[in-house]
């Protein structure tokens, strides 16, 4: 069985961006492959200024995972950091990196935008642990939204030049897209917890359809008499997912001004809240059963241990550190 590897930092709550971008395919995914699925918490602290919340937010992350089908009999679910065998691969494989590789990647430059009171030397090496998050399981596939692909490009740099020093030692792990792999927020910028533009799987009936209210639809259609561009209308794009019986009607309806766009949310946002009842149900009984998550990562972390001590030993081995 193939190896699949993602992980994902503890944002808490996780939102409709996440869900299409990375985890429908972690659910898929495990069905036929040896799936590892990582909460990245040593990665959460390059942009975290306190870590109060911390333990919360991976407390609530697993349960969306666990709620939206990740089964902990079919992946193993663990915590970046209870595994401490990655940090060491991480300060090996800084030796291979050039630094100018990390100083190009785009999510460096507009961190270093975002927070110019906080660029820390973890934030140049963010790329570096995810490569050594990545081939400590020896990851082939790594499912992950479209904003993760030059991390991704730079892991498979890393990995080629490793394995041209020491020889053949890890695998170049692939990207793996789903059909949504960019998920826009309510601003039509890229939906993220961080730009408040999100919609949470979780988020009640009410707030889902609040939310979905204040998307920003078609630029091009001020009025609501003026034909629309469905095309270029972040809506109909969560249509897709939500409502592919209506595309048609909806495409007709907006390109003849038949339907607005405040009567389109409200659908959307009756699809949407339809489509997460059963996950929000389920999401509730697993919050109810208390530490159930922590059993579940415990188990996840053992299983990860045992590759994790196998892979650092034979990279030691190829570097001549034993
Ligand atoms: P966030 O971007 O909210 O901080 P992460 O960076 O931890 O969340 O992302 C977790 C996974 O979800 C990654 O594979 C990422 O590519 C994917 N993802 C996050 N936001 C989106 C989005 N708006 N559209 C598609 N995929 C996304």
């Amino acid at each position: 069985m193939a190896r699949v590897f993602s992980g994902a930092r503890p944002t808490g709550r996780q939102h409709l961006g996440n869900y299409l971008g990375a985890i429908q395919n972690y659910v898929k995914l495990q069905e036929e492959h040896d799936c590892f699925y990582c909460v990245v918490d040593i990665h959460a602290l390059t942009t975290l200024e306190e870590t109060r919340e911390l333990q919360g937010n991976i407390h609530e992350m697993v349960l969306d995972w666990l709620a939206a089908g990740m089964d902990p009999h079919k992946s193993t679910m663990f915590v970046q950091s209870h595994v401490p065998e990655v940090m060491e691969l991480y300060t090996l494989l800084s030796m291979v990196t050039p630094l100018g590789w990390l100083l190009r990647v785009p999510t460096f430059k507009e961190k270093a935008r975002q927070q110019p009171e906080n660029v820390n030397y973890g934030l140049v090496g963010y790329p570096v642990l995810m490569a050594s998050d990545i081939v400590l399981y020896k990851g082939e596939m790594v499912p992950v939204g479209e904003d993760q692909l030059p991390h991704l490009e730079l892991t498979r740099e890393i990995v080629r030049r490793f394995n041209s020093i020491f020889g053949p030692t890890f695998p170049e792990p692939k990207a793996l897209l789903t059909e949504t792999p960019l998920v826009l927020g309510t601003d039509r910028q890229k939906m993220s917890k961080s730009l408040n533009n999100h919609v949470e799987l979780a988020a009640t009936l009410e707030e889902t359809t609040e939310r979905v209210k204040r998307m920003i639809t078609d630029p091009d259609r001020p009025y609501r008499n003026q034909p629309g561009h469905p095309d270029n209308c972040n809506v109909y794009t969560l249509e897709h997912y939500f409502a592919p019986d209506h595309l048609e009607r909806v495409y007709k309806e907006c390109t003849t001004a038949t339907l607005g766009c405040v009567e389109n949310k409200t659908f959307l946002a009756a699809k949407i809240n339809g489509a997460l009842a059963p996950f929000r149900e389920r999401r509730r009984e697993l919050a109810s059963n208390n530490g159930f998550v922590r059993e579940v990562l415990g188990d996840g972390a053992s299983r990860a241990s045992d590759i994790a001590r196998e892979t650092l030993k034979e990279v030691k081995e190829r570097m001549n550190l034993q």
